[in-house]
């Protein structure tokens, strides 16, 4: 059975709770889904308990913004170890960062006229986790405009814009060694949709692979069929995993359903098989440098 392999929770700006999630992935007859939160794994320990009541895998993941030059990329760490105390500490930060930046984007919004309190937008988020999306659809509500695509303008909270504020990212090189550090593996979330440039071109990607990219999202919700067989070409070329999922947040993304992308059996075996045998051999190296552990 399918899988859809890119999901946000209330954890991040989804609108679902895990547990939510994993009653609509049974609904749409999915049977591996993966939560992959913006900065945070809070999440995942609730997805595996709701997905182990009802019969589905869950992949544990992340999706880190990171920046390289002036482009934004996200990029998705695939069973990364999320229970680490020390990976959590490394990754809080990110928070912390977070709340700050949406509270300066509600402050730039109420001196242009928008009445807006960091409650009210908290409120409808779910949690101290606020990205651009509850603050547009808190705009939605509050009436202050129609459709929650009005607020991500010139004007509002759209790049670059009066009241928009830039999120603090991480490196990239050092984003995908962190990655393999807790042993997570490294895919470059929907290539064809960065900021900052048009899309991911070849030359690019091959950068990311001297970084130590370990895949490609080459399914994804906003990828055209175009775009899907010029990266798909792309992973076969520099061998790298196939990866693909819907994105879905919700009413934060309205318009698009869990399974709305399916990544096949194949690829998602490819993955678990490549994570598996890294697993093998780190710990194989582990064991090699300190002889006396047995
Ligand atoms: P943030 O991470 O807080 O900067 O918010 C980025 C998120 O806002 C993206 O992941 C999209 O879900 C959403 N977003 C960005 N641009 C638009 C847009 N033009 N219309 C609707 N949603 C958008
Ligand atoms: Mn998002
Ligand atoms: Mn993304
Ligand atoms: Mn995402």
């Amino acid at each position: 059975m399918p899988a859809d392999l890119h999901l946000h929770s209330i954890y991040s700006d989804g609108s679902c709770t895990p547990a939510r999630l994993i009653e609509l992935a049974r609904e749409k007859g999915l049977d591996t889904v993966a939560l992959a939160d913006h900065d945070t794994v809070a999440g995942i320990g609730e997805m595996i308990e709701a997905g182990a009541e009802k019969g589905i895998q869950v992949i544990p993941a992340i999706e880190f913004s990171t920046y390289q030059g002036e482009v934004e990329l996200h990029i998705l760490g695939y069973f990364i170890d999320y229970s680490s105390p020390s990976f959590q500490a490394e990754i809080k930060k990110l928070y912390e960062k977070r709340k700050e930046r949406a509270a300066g984007m509600i402050a730039r919004l109420n001196e242009l006229g928008v009445r807006l309190s960091y409650q009210e937008v908290r409120n409808l988020a779910g949690s101290d986790y606020i990205g651009r999306p509850h603050i547009a659809r808190a705009m939605v509500e509050a009436g202050h405009i129609r459709e929650m695509k009005d607020a991500f303008s010139s004007e509002y909270i759209g790049n670059g814009g009066q009241a928009y504020l830039p999120k603090y990212k991480l490196d990239t090189a050092e984003t995908i060694q962190l990655i393999h550090e807790y042993g997570g593996l490294a895919v470059l979330a929907h290539p064809y949709y960065v900021n900052g440039r048009d899309f991911m071109d070849k030359e690019g990607i091959e950068v990311l692979v001297k970084y130590g990219l370990d895949g490609l999202e080459v399914y994804h919700s906003k990828h055209s069929r175009e775009a899907t067989a010029y990266y798909l070409q792309i992973a076969r070329e520099l061998g790298l995993l196939v990866s693909g999922g819907s994105d879905f947040h919700g009413a934060n993304s309205p318009g698009l359903e869990i399974g709305d992308i399916r990544l096949a059996d194949k690829y998602v075996k490819r993955i678990r098989d490549y994570y598996q045998k890294r697993k093998t051999s780190s710990r194989l190296a582990q064991k090699r440098n300190c002889p006396h552990i047995i």
